[in-house]
């Protein structure tokens, strides 16, 4: 790919890699024991600090009533704070917790690929954050990973037909 396309969490390419991402599956995770997986893979490896110096699992917290929940590396130290803290619980939530309070997702035959998607998604105004995502909830019940990778296969064969060759080898 000459440059990084991102289409939503439809489909994720970084410029110079010749394999793309259909970031709505969020994992392959048949026969998973969720109570070990996290509900975001992403917040477990990258840390935000705010202006202010609160820590945040993303971005996207930031801007939700939770923010003064997070501890400040000003006030307290930066390890202390990712071992016991409100950010280490939000980073520590599992996709068993989604599911204790969401049957619906216990009970969805999409679960393994879905696991709830973003938490920021469907974070509510009091923040709660263990809310399905509605995006991808929408994506695995009437869309589907196969029809993304149907409409991306055929496009990459027809106009990029080195790649096909990559590919094979
Ligand atoms: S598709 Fe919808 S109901 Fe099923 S696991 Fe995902 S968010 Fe839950
Ligand atoms: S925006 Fe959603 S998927 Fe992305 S890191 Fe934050 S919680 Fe995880």
């Amino acid at each position: 790919m000459p440059i990084g396309v991102e289409l939503d969490g439809y489909f994720f390419c970084e410029k110079g890699i010749t394999d793309y991402k259909v970031h709505y599956v969020h994992h392959d995770g048949e026969n998973a024991d969720w109570r070990k997986v996290p509900y975001c893979e992403s917040v477990r490896y990258n840390v935000y600090i705010g202006p202010d110096g609160r820590l945040a699992p993303c971005m996207g917290f930031s801007d939700t009533v939770l923010k003064e929940k997070f501890p400040s590396v000003l006030e307290h130290h930066l390890g202390d704070l990712t071992l016991d803290s409100f950010y280490h619980d939000v980073v520590e939530t599992k996709v068993s917790d989604l599911l204790a309070k969401n049957p619906e997702c216990a009970s969805c035959e999409f679960l393994p690929k879905c696991c709830g998607g973003c938490m920021i998604e469907g974070i509510t105004d009091d923040g709660d954050y263990l809310v399905p995502d509605g995006r991808c909830c929408y994506f695995h019940r009437h869309i589907g990973e196969d029809a993304v990778r149907a409409v991306a296969d055929a496009a990459i064969k027809k106009y990029c037909p080195e790649r096909e060759e990559e590919k094979k080898q």
